[in-house]
């Protein structure tokens, strides 16, 4: 079989490369060992923003009577969620297969090995071989669950983000190791569902990523909803003792020893280098990932790498980015990939959303910077949501121009674009003080913390 651009692996970055490929005209081959969406689609972004809603219903009828409404009882209904989340799932991989033949993509189902600089070796899911040769190559394995190297973290019915998704009952306790982004939207998940939540965070922070000024308070805020966070710690052993597992962790304080009846590993994730002869073909890669240039070109000629598995920023849309970026650069369009303005969001209770630079940052790179916080207390939309807890905390330079915008409220997760934009653009402050912002809604508090940055903020004593 032959091919321009052979594309190794078919989620968001694989099929955007592919999709991006055909559009510029190549004759794309997509070579998938399991769904097309990868895990974004089918074990990732998609099924936990659907659990995510299923919380947030939730925590909403917990305060129902706020509202002026009263529900005598409700209960929940696990193969119903289940149901949901499968149904939704599919009708994007359905999407994702119809969008394959729109573009003529061909999808090859199977385990694909790279052969030699132009040949992907495929293991057909269906029986026997096939060779897809190509000029081009764009390896997109994306990643897999790190498990920590503590004892016992091998034990079978120990829960990966992957496992726990499928949950049949509402585990009645859940220890989450990792005090990540996934760690810590599984632990919001669950507290909503019922369990009792513990999060045992590496980190004197959870969500490390983000700005430290909201983490914190998301923090207060989550053990206000009664999620046990230690921080700070190490895990130990991991045991199983009369039927519950027993996380055995170090603290400052000394040991500590939590029981649960579910144990989830969210220490980290690691990308998905092996088993596909990087080394026989001289790909340049770590344990952290493939070795790529600004072009998303590996060390050969031709061979690209995008995603998850060049170990940068593991999220979905940077991946479609690259995915994008390569296929340019693979049809003679000059593209570069700008790690810089990546917006990066957690779907907490609140929402917490990042993009630019934080503070501690540009501390230490000796950056000039004045801040400004909005608190959605003062905003009308936030409160007639009954979602007023948070605040937006923007950051711009010595020469006005806003470098880092931090939120943590009320769809936190969709207005932090305003803010990628005004970074990419490089705005100034009276750019977006000057662009009229519709009233009530929570967009106020993003114009209200940048007018904060000149102190003539309207809503702000
Ligand atoms: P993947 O999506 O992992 O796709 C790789 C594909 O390659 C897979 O389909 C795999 O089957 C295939 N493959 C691998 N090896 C081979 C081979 N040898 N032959 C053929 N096929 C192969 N990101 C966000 O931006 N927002 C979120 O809300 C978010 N939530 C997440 C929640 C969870 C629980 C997890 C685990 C991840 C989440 N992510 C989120 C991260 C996001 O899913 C990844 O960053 C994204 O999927 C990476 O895309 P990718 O194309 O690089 O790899």
């Amino acid at each position: 079989m032959e091919s321009g651009i052979i594309v190794l692996g078919g989620g968001p970055g694989g099929y955007y490369a592919a999709i991006r490929g055909a559009q510029l005209g190549a004759k794309v081959t997509l070579v998938e060992k399991e769904e097309l969406g990868g895990t974004c689609l089918n074990w990732g972004c998609i099924p936990t923003k659907v659990l995510y809603r299923n919380a947030e219903i939730l925590n909403t009828l917990k305060n129902i009577d706020e509202y002026g409404i009263h529900i005598e009882n409700y209960h929940i209904d696990v193969p119903k969620i289940q149901e949901r989340k499968q149904n939704i799932v599919k009708q994007l991989v359905d999407g994702i297969s119809k969008l394959m033949e729109a573009n003529k993509v061909e999808v090859v189902y199977g385990v694909g090995v790279l052969k030699n600089k132009n040949t992907i070796l495929v293991n057909l899911n269906d029986g026997g071989q096939i060779d897809i040769k190509g000029k081009n190559i764009i390896i997109a394995t994306g990643s897999k669950v790190s498990i920590p190297a503590i004892p016992g973290a091998d034990l079978d019915e120990l829960l990966t983000s992957k496992k726990i998704l499928d949950f049949t009952e509402i585990p009645k306790s859940l220890t989450v190791i990792g005090g990540g982004v996934i760690g810590i939207e599984f632990a919001t998940i669950f507290n909503a569902l019922g369990s009792e939540v513990t999060v045992l965070s590496r980190s004197p922070n959870i969500l490390k990523r983000m700005e430290a000024d909201l983490t914190k308070r998301l923090a207060t805020s989550l053990k206000k909803k009664g999620i046990t966070i230690h921080r700070g710690v190490q895990g130990k052993k991991i045991k199983k003792e009369n039927n519950k597992f027993v996380v055995y962790a170090d603290t400052k304080k000394g040991e500590i020893r939590v029981e649960s009846e579910q144990v989830l590993l969210s220490s980290g994730r690691k990308p998905n280098i092996e088993g596909i002869n990087l080394e026989g073909v001289g790909i340049n890669f770590d344990k952290k990932g493939i070795k790529v240039n600004e072009q998303l070109e590996t060390n050969i000629n031709g061979i690209y790498a995008i995603g998850d598995v060049i170990g940068k920023n593991m999220l979905a849309h940077v991946a479609s980015h690259h995915g994008i970026t390569a296929a340019e650069n693979i049809m003679g369009i000059e593209s570069k990939m700008n790690h810089e303005v990546i917006p990066d969001c957690a779907f907490t209770f609140p929402e917490i959303s990042s993009v630019g630079i934080k503070e501690e940052e540009a501390k230490d790179k000796g950056i000039k910077y004045k801040t400004s916080k909005f608190l959605f207390g003062g905003n009308g939309k936030a409160l007639a949501l009954g979602e007023s807890e948070g605040m937006v905390k923007v950051i711009a330079n010595e020469k006005d121009e806003i470098i880092g915008v931090h939120i943590m409220g009320p769809h936190a997760s969709d207005l932090i674009h305003e803010g990628a934009l005004a970074i990419s653009s490089k705005m100034k402050i009276d750019d977006i003080a000057h662009t009229i912002h519709a009233h009530p809604t929570l967009s106020e508090a993003f114009a209200e913390a940048i007018l904060g940055l000149k102190e003539e903020a309207i809503h702000m004593i």
